[in-house]
């Protein structure tokens, strides 16, 4: 697989940490020190975010909300619909803790009042941290923004725009979680809570209808692959990547979540090769 990269990418992929070849070395990684400073610069208005947020899914004195039954005709439901859903879902323990519910974000302008943005990059990730509870979006703080630059290298934003003018701009991309609400200190999701949420990305992705969808993590490629790998409970997520996979015939491609590629440098260059498949299925080997 040739890569001929424009400058914008290889700026990019420095962003991720990863090496391309350069006539003069290159600190191992220019990421670290900047996502520290981000981190240090938002943080005291997040603490003090946390203090004065409301728990959003709690009676005016405080009681935890009882929880309901997930509404029926979810499989038919429109955007709007879904997203109204979604915001008001109780439908497992996780609604008690929430400050926000996390639908998702990015897409292109939709073409009519009730339909979703147009999206040919779907990414899903596994459930929305402290930051995103706080925020109402996904992959915000360190991992959203190594996200962000993981996308930029391949044309994409979250935004729906690109200021690269690179022709690729013109999919889209949205990116969404398999859980909509933050699990507390950030545990892993346990499985009711997913057999409870699972259908509204499934009907995210029925409503968007990907060209491809990118599984950051074990636990996305374990939601979205579940009917199509039967041993992926017990596959490490190196077995997953590499080969393209299908979730109701989309094309899906398995590569590490940005979170823990901040704690494993060395793993970058390999999910660099994970969205060079992506888009080598996406778009042809002309699009590497
Ligand atoms: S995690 Fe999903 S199922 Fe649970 S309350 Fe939130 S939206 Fe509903």
């Amino acid at each position: 697989m040739s890569l001929n990269l424009d400058s914008r990418q290889r700026a990019m992929l420095q962003e991720m940490g990863v090496q391309v070849w350069s006539p003069v070395p290159q600190p191992a990684s220019r990421l670290q020190p900047a996502l520290t400073a981000a981190a240090e610069s938002v943080a005291p208005a997040l603490l003090e975010r946390a203090a004065v947020a409301p728990r959003a899914a709690s009676t005016p004195d405080g009681a935890a909300l009882e929880l309901q039954p997930r509404g029926a005709g979810v499989e038919s439901m429109d955007w709007p619909g879904l997203q109204q859903a979604v915001a008001g879902c109780r439908a497992c323990a996780l609604c008690q803790g929430r400050r926000h519910t996390v639908f998702g974000i990015g897409g292109l302008p939709a073409p009519g009042a009730d339909q979703p943005p147009a999206a040919d990059w779907l990414i899903v990730g596994e459930a929305p941290g402290e930051q995103e509870d706080l925020r109402g979006e996904p992959f915000v703080g360190p991992a959203g923004q190594l996200l962000d630059n993981m996308l930029r290298a391949m044309g994409l934003d979250r935004r729906g725009a690109s200021a690269t003018g690179d022709a690729r701009a013109a999919q889209g991309c949205f990116i969404a979680n398999v859980l909509k609400c933050h699990p507390p200190s950030n545990r892993k999701p346990e499985g009711e809570e997913v057999a409870q949420c699972r259908p509204y990305l499934q009907r995210q992705i029925e409503l968007l209808q990907p060209k491809i969808i990118l599984a950051m993590g074990r636990f996305a490629a374990q939601a979205l692959l579940q009917d199509e790998v039967a041993e992926v409970h017990s596959l490490p997520l190196g077995k997953l990547r590499g080969q393209v996979h299908r979730y109701h015939g989309i094309p899906v491609v398995v590569t590490y979540h940005p979170a823990y590629l901040l704690r494993a440098l060395g793993d970058k260059a390999k999910a660099w090769a994970d969205l060079c498949l992506a888009m080598q299925v996406r778009n042809g080997p002309q699009g590497l």
